[in-house]
């Protein structure tokens, strides 16, 4: 038996009778569901629309509450929740992460729209409030869940909340579009398949010898009949909270092609993913990624690059990725050094097993006076502080790679178009990359030049 669909006195009568009854034996939570996509689903695709989604997201909700908890829609698109019972503050957390997981169930809602997708899901925001440690009455627990939002947001990743996104204001044609691209994006996500990784090989040259060093595993969206590259759609996935699914299915593919990898270039060649600053400070997050990595005999290839979108503080890191911890040891590479967030204070206080120098600093090296003064900078630092291998990333041209065999050689792993583009794993197993071969083509025919 599922949990009632209340009107919002009723709901309220209910808590209250708790309130009056149970105190400190009988603690219960006070969950606010906010549909927030609610009112563009009803712009662009009418009042019905709206209200099967919200009909279809309630009964969702309603699956994973019990007999005793109840439900209640109010106006402004939130329904209230409350879970009647709690033994402990532990259990309140699981219960939301619960209801936020049911209410990103799939959807399979039909619009008018002739060439548009049906609405597969709607964003939300979850807010609460515990009885009696946050408010002492009912009033006081609502107006208590509307501004704990933010504090939830801090601790977004730990519940999965997206968060708000204040947009520009668009066409409606603008808004369509963007609603019909995130559906089926989320569709995407659902069936895994469409979303696929591309590998891009990294090359070590030492002296004369050019060898396979690792791949990058970059993701890749087959839209229909378009090729999508992340630059597309990340920023999107990240707003609709789908990263993490993301990072699964990306683990998946490596779990499936690094058999054929080792078979081609060597039982330990180095497979890299993607995940960004957020996810890696989510201890949670984490250990589930941890699991699947123990659970496929991942860790001893596998490479995490931290692409750093926002600052991230090395303490905020979990306790697998600080120095000295061998248990589940995952190594770990800073993507994107020399632009963006990466801070020199990470450098220093965690164990990174990889530099990526950003291809800003190193288009047309060979020409730009600077950027050789900071290149010679992450050298020494490279050096100094034993980082065991830098990439050097975006190397097109055999100028570029000249350049820094002459001026940094201790910079001596290349991954760029130089050497090969992502490509699915079929390509690279039917197709071995010899990196030697192009090493020697390159020389050539810049000798002849
Ligand atoms: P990144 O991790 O720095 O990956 C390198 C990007 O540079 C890739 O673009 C690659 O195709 C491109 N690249 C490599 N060599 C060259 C070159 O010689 N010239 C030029 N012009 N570009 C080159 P891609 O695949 O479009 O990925 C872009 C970014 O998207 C990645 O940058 C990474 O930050 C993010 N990304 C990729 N896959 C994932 C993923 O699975 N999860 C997450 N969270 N982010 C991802
Ligand atoms: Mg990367
Ligand atoms: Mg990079």
């Amino acid at each position: 038996m599922s949990a009632p669909l209340v009107n919002q006195a009723a709901l309220q009568q209910a808590a209250e009778q708790r309130i009056h009854t149970g105190h400190e034996s009988a603690p219960f939570l006070l969950a606010l569901v906010h549909l927030r996509d609610l009112s563009r689903i009803r712009r662009l695709h009418g009042e019905e629309t709206a209200r099967a989604t919200r009909e279809a997201v309630i009964a969702n909700l309603q699956r994973v509450l019990r007999p005793a908890d109840c439900i209640a829609p109010t106006q402004d698109d939130e329904q209230l929740v409350l879970f009647a019972t709690l033994r402990s503050a532990h259990e309140g957390t699981l219960r939301l992460r619960e209801l936020y997981e049911a209410a990103s169930l799939p959807l399979n809602i039909p619009v008018q729209e002739q060439g548009s997708p049906p609405v597969r899901a709607c964003a939300l925001t979850i807010a609460a409030a515990r009885f009696p440690q946050d408010a002492g009455d009912f009033a006081a627990l609502e107006q208590c869940a509307q501004q704990t939002l933010p504090l939830l947001r801090a601790e977004s990743k730990a519940f999965g909340f997206p968060e708000k996104i204040d947009r520009p204001s668009a066409s409606e044609e603008q808004e369509r579009e963007r609603f019909d691209f995130e559906q089926r994006l989320r569709d995407a996500i659902t069936q895994r398949t469409p979303i696929r990784a591309y590998y891009q090989p990294k090359v070590r040259i030492r002296s004369n010898e050019a060898t396979v060093h690792g791949f990058e595993a970059l993701v890749r969206w087959q839209d229909g009949g378009q090729l999508v590259s992340p630059g597309k759609f990340i920023t999107v996935a990240k707003e609709l909270d789908l990263l993490d699914a993301l990072a699964e299915i990306m683990l998946e593919n490596i779990a499936r092609d690094l058999d054929g990898l080792r078979d081609v270039y060597g039982e330990d060649i180095r497979v890299s993913y993607n995940l960004s600053a957020a996810q890696v400070t989510d201890h949670d997050f984490i250990r589930r990624q941890t699991r699947t990595i123990r659970q496929h005999d991942l860790a001893r290839n596998l490479i995490i690059e931290i692409t750093e979108d926002q600052y991230l503080p090395p303490e905020s890191l979990p306790p697998s990725f600080q120095p000295g911890v061998e248990s589940d040891h995952l190594r770990i590479a800073m993507d994107d050094f020399g632009t963006g967030f990466s801070s020199l204070a990470m450098l220093a206080r965690i164990n990174i097993d990889e530099i990526k120098i950003d291809r800003a600093l190193v288009q047309d090296i060979h020409l730009k006076k600077n950027h050789q003064h900071i290149l010679n900078a992450i050298d020494a630092i490279v050096t100094r502080l034993e980082i065991p291998h830098a990439v050097v990333e975006g190397v097109e041209t055999y100028d570029e790679l000249k350049y820094l065999r002459e001026h940094v050689p201790r910079l001596d792993i290349i991954q760029g178009f130089l050497f090969g583009h992502p490509e699915p794993v079929w390509h690279w197993l039917q197709h071995p990359l010899d990196a030697q071969a192009i090493l020697a083509k390159q020389a050539d025919a810049s000798s002849s030049r």
